[in-house]
């Protein structure tokens, strides 16, 4: 019995078969039978924040800049942990360029029950945007503190059902609205989008510092974009440079996560409403998300757990 804290349905039975043979190869052992499971716990969160209610990890997938395909990871990342047997939810923190709605193939408002927002199901992931809330073409004027006011109330408002990781679609950079998020929100580990040309990764080392700073752990660094294969010749072409991310990944004793080619069918899949972890499943490109998230659910697990439990409220009542 081998038990793993984060989920392996995409190579369980691969293991358990190459198991089985090498066990099976020792004269003592007649037969064997591997049974290979996973309990994905809930891991500690920065200083005295209490994890959310119905979610036992947040995952929070950052860029130094904007259009270095973080919104294109996250929800291919979040689709590759559901595929491989989590529950799992998004939500698009990205208030100034919600593009979650789309990539989902989803749009109208939320249903509402009670006090709380229900999230919008896709692909089998659960979903928040402010993204549900406003127009698509209507530009978001508000300032900082309304911004981490109305993110935190989608956060908190919104019943997730029982997820394994809910993972944050933050906005780019590292401002204001960025260090209030990464103070204010629980979260467990931090994932790092860059692109491998020299001005993406200098705004990336900023997101890595700051993660840094307020304790949050960074599981790694996602190099997206890495190179080009043209879909007529085959040639193929690092656009943005090569070795970038692996170099920021060592200057930092943090892990390169996996390297994204940048490919037409990711840019169209994704403008279509389904990611290529859902569209393609069988692809290499959507091996290269899912042994991203395995990665990341992987190095999350040898993290400290948290202690902290999550009781309901117990009411006494004098009736
Ligand atoms: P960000 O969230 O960092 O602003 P997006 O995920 O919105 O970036 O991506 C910006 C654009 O690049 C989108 O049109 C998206 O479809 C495209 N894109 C992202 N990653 C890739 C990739 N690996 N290959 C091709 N196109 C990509």
């Amino acid at each position: 019995d081998l038990r793993f804290g984060y989920p392996a349905g995409g190579l369980r039975d691969a293991w358990a078969t190459e198991l089985k043979a090498l066990l099976e190869a020792d004269a003592a052992i007649a037969q064997a039978v591997v049974d290979i499971s996973w309990r994905i716990h809930s891991h500690k969160v920065q200083g005295e924040l209490t994890p959310i209610p119905g979610v036992k990890n947040v995952l929070a997938v950052a860029s130094g800049k904007g259009g270095v395909g973080k919104s294109t990871t996250t929800a291919n990342v979040a689709l590759a942990l559901a595929a491989e047997g989590a529950k799992v939810g998004i939500l698009d923190a990205d208030i100034y360029g919600p593009s979650i709605p789309r990539m989902m193939g989803l749009s109208g408002r939320p249903d509402i029950e009670g006090e709380a927002i229900l999230p919008k199901v896709s692909h089998g992931v659960q979903t928040m945007s402010i993204g549900y809330l406003i127009e698509e073409d209507t530009p978001m004027v508000w300032r900082g503190p309304m911004v981490t006011q109305a993110l935190q109330q989608l956060l908190n408002e919104t019943r997730w059902d029982d997820l394994d990781y809910l993972v944050i679609d933050l906005p780019p950079g590292t401002g204001d609205i960025q260090l209030t998020l990464s103070q204010r929100v629980p979260v467990s580990g931090a994932l790092i989008v860059t692109t491998p040309q020299d001005i993406a990764l200098l705004d990336a080392r900023k997101g890595l510092k700051m993660f840094e700073k307020v304790g949050v752990p960074v599981l790694g660094i996602v190099e997206n974009m890495s190179t080009h294969v043209c879909s007529n010749c085959g040639h193929e072409e690092p656009i943005f440079g090569t070795g970038g991310g692996e170099q920021m990944a060592a200057d930092y004793g943090v892990d390169l996560l996996g390297q994204i080619p940048l490919d037409i069918q990711i840019r169209m899949q994704a403008d279509g409403g389904i990611p290529t972890v859902a569209a393609a499943p069988e692809s290499n490109l959507a091996e290269a998300y899912l042994s991203v998230a395995r990665q990341a659910a992987a190095r999350l697990s040898r993290q400290a757990r948290s202690k902290k439990l999550q009781f309901p409220n117990i009411k006494i009542l004098d009736t």
